[in-house]
C-alpha cells in the first residue's frame, strides 16, 4: 500500500452507480443511484476485511438504458425486468482514526481520487457543488453521531445517514416540496429522521 495512508488503519471505500444515458437530451432524467457497494480496507495489509453490496431500484426511470448496461456490465435482471444503464457514481471516502471516523470526502464518480504519484488523495474537495455540500454535511453528521464510548455505534449511525443519500437525485425537500433549489437537490438530512432538506430549507 502507498504511504498516503499513513496514520489511518482502515478505510471504507464506497462507489455508488446510477442511471445514465449516452447523450444528453429530452430523454434524460436526473441520475438515480442503482448500485451501492462498499469495502472495508485494512491499510496495513491492503486486504479487504469486509464488503457490502446492494442494488437499488430507481423510482423515476426504472427502465435502464442499453448504454448504461453496456457501460457498467450490470444486468438489469439483477434489479428488475427491464434493461438498465449506469453512469454517474458518487464516491465517499471515510477516514478512520482507530474505530472513529475522522473525516469524510464525497466526490463525483469521474473525479480523480488519486494523486499523480498514485497515492490516495483523501483531502481535496469535489469540484461539484452538490458533493461539496454533502461532504460538509456528512462531516457535521459524523460529529453528531460520534460516540466515544461506543464508536461502532457512531459508525453504524453514520452509515445509515450516508445510506439516506441513495435517493439524492429523486427525493424532494420536506419543506418546499421541490427536488431542485438553485439547481441543487436536497443535500441536508435531518439527523434524527434523515428527512431531506435543501440548505435554505433546513428546519
Ligand atoms: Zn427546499
Amino acid at each position: 500500500m502507498s504511504n498516503g495512508f499513513a496514520g489511518f488503519s482502515f478505510l471504507i471505500v464506497i462507489d455508488f452507480e446510477s442511471t445514465c444515458w449516452a447523450e444528453k437530451g429530452p430523454g434524460c432524467f436526473p441520475p438515480e443511484i442503482i448500485e451501492f457497494p462498499a469495502v472495508l480496507l485494512d491499510t496495513q495489509t491492503g486486504h479487504i476485511l469486509d464488503e457490502f453490496h446492494s442494488y437499488v431500484l430507481p423510482t423515476e426511470t426504472p427502465q435502464l438504458s442499453e448504454f448504461c448496461t453496456q457501460l457498467t456490465g450490470v444486468s438489469n435482471d439483477l434489479i428488475f425486468d427491464e434493461l438498465v444503464t449506469l453512469d454517474r457514481i458518487l464516491k465517499a471516502i471515510l477516514i478512520f482514526k482507530g474505530l472513529m471516523i475522522e473525516w469524510v470526502v464525497v466526490k463525483g464518480f469521474n473525479e480523480e481520487s488519486t494523486k499523480p504519484d498514485g497515492s490516495l488523495d483523501v483531502w481535496s474537495d469535489s469540484k461539484y457543488q452538490v458533493f461539496q455540500r454533502i461532504t460538509e454535511n456528512a462531516n457535521a453528521a459524523m460529529l453528531n453521531f460520534q460516540s466515544p464510548l461506543y464508536p461502532e455505534l457512531g459508525v453504524k449511525s453514520f452509515m445509515t445517514y450516508l445510506h439516506s443519500f441513495l435517493k439524492l437525485f429523486t427525493e424532494k425537500c420536506k419543506k418546499c416540496g421541490y427536488h431542485l433549489h438553485n439547481n441543487i437537490p436536497p443535500t441536508w438530512r435531518e439527523f434524527k429522521t434523515l428527512e431531506p432538506f435543501h440548505e435554505d430549507c433546513r428546519p
